[in-house]
């Protein structure tokens, strides 16, 4: 439990008009304020409809008052909700009454009723960010997800790795601690067989948790190619409305344009760019700048759509010139993305193919995938789409994604990291129990930091309240 922290107050819903605003107070001893301002006091958990006082009694509005005396409430502390009508000016001064009314009450920080309920141990870390993920989240799917966190589907699976691991450093730190014990003993507890086991449950989670990062932050996709490729026509139709301009005339497109689309509740940023020439054919400063732009898009990109144009294929030097800019591609994206190639290479235009033109554009980006399709028409756009989902890593996964962020599958990979060098410890021919020892506590630390709830009084405890010290 926190010590008693200074009471804070906040208007607890959006700006603007509403049916009904609240303030939430929360804090220790918030009896003066409640007899102060609803005039009684109130029975706890009950809702009643009662006028809220100003400093001379005067009535500032007649609502709902809700106490929740600690530790039943959702900061752990007293809270009072003050449900008055949602007007920004009726909600200020009941919000400055209850700071005057409420001796050392200050206004809250963004997230700090949160914050105490983390530190209170009303919910961990991951669940507390869930909380600001659910009121954040921009498709179904993304708020499902932060539900689920929420309620501690995350957590749950966090906790059942870290108490595995728990149990594999009691056995090895008996180990250590008792030397007439020696491998032989991790081996008939089968340290090795449970090591392994773990490693795959953290497999599991860690795709899971990567599932619930792309949810939450999306994917910046850049949409490259020559000029009149068709670009613009892509993004209008991957967003189903005009976003940028199309015309025939080439460098139409002159800064990047960027829209946000859902793909089975996946956010795609997806970044139309100016199309790709050789500067000097650029018919101004402004496209020249554009085109400089289009390559910092591109090296920042987690996707890329390279677009060409099945309509030129015959035209030998808008080929030479596509060579040309997968050269550049590949220096300038797929040397920073390194393994995570995800490079679609589309062939556009194939409403205007017959067949011929498809024999002159031979692909030319490797291990990427190659779609045909067309702009105009939408021939293509649904294998595009799971295309791209597909390129980035999405799986619609049977048992539901939670929300995630990548400090936690940084922590999973760190956690991951210290596994395997422990599986290779303890396969080496005379275990250095001391190195697994210490991978093991690094990979428990890492899990504790994403729930928050690592300490080394939690492991003691955790050894002799379990391990008989008389063995
Ligand atoms: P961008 O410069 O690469 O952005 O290309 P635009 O989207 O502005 O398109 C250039 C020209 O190609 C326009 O006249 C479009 O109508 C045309 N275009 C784009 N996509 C298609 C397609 O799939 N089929 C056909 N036939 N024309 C297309």
């Amino acid at each position: 439990m926190m010590l008693a922290a200074e009471p804070i107050i906040a208007i607890a819903t959006a700006p603007g008009r509403g049916a009904v605003g609240i303030v939430r107070v929360s804090g220790a001893q918030l009896q003066t304020l409640i007899l102060a301002v609803c005039g009684q006091m109130l029975t706890p958990r009950v809702a009643t409809l009662l006028n809220f006082l100003g400093a001379d009694h005067e009535i500032i509005d007649r609502g709902l008052a809700l106490y929740f005396p600690a530790p039943h409430s959702y900061t752990g502390e007293d809270v009072l909700e003050l449900q008055a009508h949602g007007g920004p000016v009726v909600l200020q001064i009941l919000l400055e009454r209850c700071l005057h009314a409420l001796p050392g009450a200050r206004l809250a920080r963004p997230g700090e009723f949160t914050e105490r309920a983390f530190l209170n141990d009303k919910m961990d870390l991951a669940q507390a960010e869930a909380v600001s993920d659910l009121i954040d989240a921009s498709t179904t799917t993304a708020a499902r997800s932060a539900a689920r966190s929420l309620q501690g589907a995350f957590s749950k699976e966090i906790q059942t790795l870290a108490e595995q691991i728990l149990h594999l450093r009691m056995l090895v730190e008996a180990t250590l601690d008792f030397p007439e014990e020696d491998i032989d003993f991790l081996q008939r507890a089968d340290a090795q067989g449970q090591l392994n086991r773990l490693c795959a449950q953290l497999a599991r989670v860690l795709l899971q948790t990567r599932q619930g990062v792309l949810l939450r932050e999306g994917l910046r996709v850049v949409i490259v190619g020559q000029p009149n490729v068709g670009k613009s026509s892509l993004l209008n139709a991957l967003a189903g409305q005009d976003v940028a301009i199309v015309t025939p005339i080439a460098g139409t497109t002159r800064d990047r344009i960027e829209q946000t689309l859902h793909l089975q509740g996946v956010p795609l940023h997806v970044v139309d760019t100016a199309g790709l020439r050789h500067t000097a054919q650029a018919s101004d400063e402004v496209e020249r700048i554009g085109i400089q732009r289009s390559w910092q898009a591109i090296a920042q990109a987690d996707a890329l759509l390279w677009v060409r144009d099945l309509a030129r294929a015959e035209q030998v030097q808008v080929m030479a010139d596509d060579a040309e800019i997968w050269q550049s591609i590949q220096t300038s994206y797929l040397a920073h993305a390194g393994a995570h190639c995800r490079v679609l290479e589309l062939h556009n235009k194939c409403d205007a193919d017959d067949g011929a033109s498809a024999r002159h554009l031979v692909p030319l980006a490797q291990n990427a995938q190659v779609l045909r399709l067309s702009a105009k028409t939408g021939e293509g756009l649904e294998a595009l789409r799971a295309g791209l989902l597909q390129a980035v890593g999405w799986q619609a996964l049977p048992e539901g994604v939670f929300i995630a962020r990548t400090r936690h599958t940084q922590a999973l990979e760190c956690c991951r990291g210290h596994l395997a060098r422990a599986q290779k410890c303890l396969l080496a021919a005379c275990a250095p129990l001391d190195i697994l020892a210490e991978e093991l506590r690094l990979a428990h630390q890492a899990l504790g930091e994403i729930t928050g709830q690592v300490s080394a009084d939690e492991l003691l405890g955790e050894i002799f309240s379990s391990f008989c010290i008389g063995k």
